[in-house]
């Protein structure tokens, strides 16, 4: 294990752990380098640092994951080093979370319409505080009994294609990239792979103010990172990587650290915050 992992969640978002205890179990597997990138939020940023003081070796990046949609698919743009305190970001973020739980509330009525019926208060509940997302409804469903494990949430009712599927509110990925840039961020471009044409994203993004990609994930090829690693090269990107560990069930998820991410990719994006003054050290 190289000691990075720069794409995680916590319960701010869809994630299970607490940042705290997010943290703590980064820091008892040996993390050095994370990255905080919670859904539409940075509410948990605060927290993941204030407990990383306690662990000398580890070092906690701020971070957000902001979903944008593409014709045919969805571009997720991670925001490194993020000025979480910023208010223009807050504001922004919080009237995505608004309409997410507006979105929220329609898949809940599309899966009672297929004679699936969830409380919505208890999927609110699952939620918490977090910003509410199709895990949280999922989590609901396996609760009811409707489905075995979550991976049948998605393959079965709330994947893009599936019945019971509502979109977000629409962003483009050139509009978050924007976003993150003038929040003192870096701006990469999440899990290339879950679009069609990655190239051709990249290609829209870089000349926008993209500074890297994530070529290291979750089930990526050989050959699908060799592919990332030209492309990053090609457009003078940085290149990153995470787990997206969720603290879900293992047969969703994908446990944190255990992506093999070279050094030299946090290595570069701290060295690029430092060259831009963005605030590395909190
Ligand atoms: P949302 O932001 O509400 O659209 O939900 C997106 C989140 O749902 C992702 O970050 C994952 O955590 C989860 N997710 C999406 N698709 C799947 C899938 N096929 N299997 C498991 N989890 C998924
Ligand atoms: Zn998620
Ligand atoms: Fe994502
Ligand atoms: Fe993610």
């Amino acid at each position: 294990m190289s000691g990075v992992d720069l794409h995680l969640h916590s319960n701010a978002s869809d994630g299970r752990l607490s940042p705290s205890d997010l943290v703590k179990k980064a820091a008892g597997v040996g993390l050095h380098v994370i990255a905080l990138a919670d859904h539409d939020t940075v509410n948990g940023v605060q927290e993941a640092l204030d407990t990383a003081r306690q662990f000398e070796s580890l070092q906690v990046i701020p971070c957000v994951e902001i979903s944008t949609d593409i014709e045919g698919g969805e571009v997720h743009i991670l925001g490194y080093f993020i000025d979480y305190k910023n208010p223009d970001l807050k504001t922004k973020l919080a009237e995505f979370r608004d309409s997410r739980e507006g979105r929220a509330e329609k898949m809940v009525s599309k899966l009672a319409g297929l004679g699936l019926k969830l409380e919505w208060e208890r999927v609110k509940q699952i939620a918490g505080d977090g910003s509410i997302g199709r895990p949280h409804i999922a989590q609901a469903l396996l609760e009811k009994g409707y489905i075995p494990s979550l991976r049948e949430a998605f393959s079965w009712y709330i994947g893009q294609d599936g019945p019971a599927f509502v979109e977000r509110q629409k962003m483009t990925p050139v509009e978050a990239v924007t976003m993150v840039l003038k929040a003192s961020g870096l701006p990469v471009m999440a899990h290339p792979f879950t679009v069609n044409d990655p190239e051709a994203v990249v290609a829209e993004l870089a000349p926008a103010g993209l500074v890297g990609i994530e070529a290291y994930y979750t089930n990526s090829s050989a050959e699908q990172i060799n592919k990332l690693l030209r492309l990053a090269n090609k457009h003078k990107l940085i290149v990153t990587g995470g787990s997206d560990y969720h603290g879900l069930d293992d047969g969703t998820d994908t446990p944190l650290g255990t992506i093999d991410v070279p050094m030299s990719a946090a290595e570069n994006l701290i060295a690029l915050a430092r060259e831009r003054k963005l605030v590395c050290d909190r």
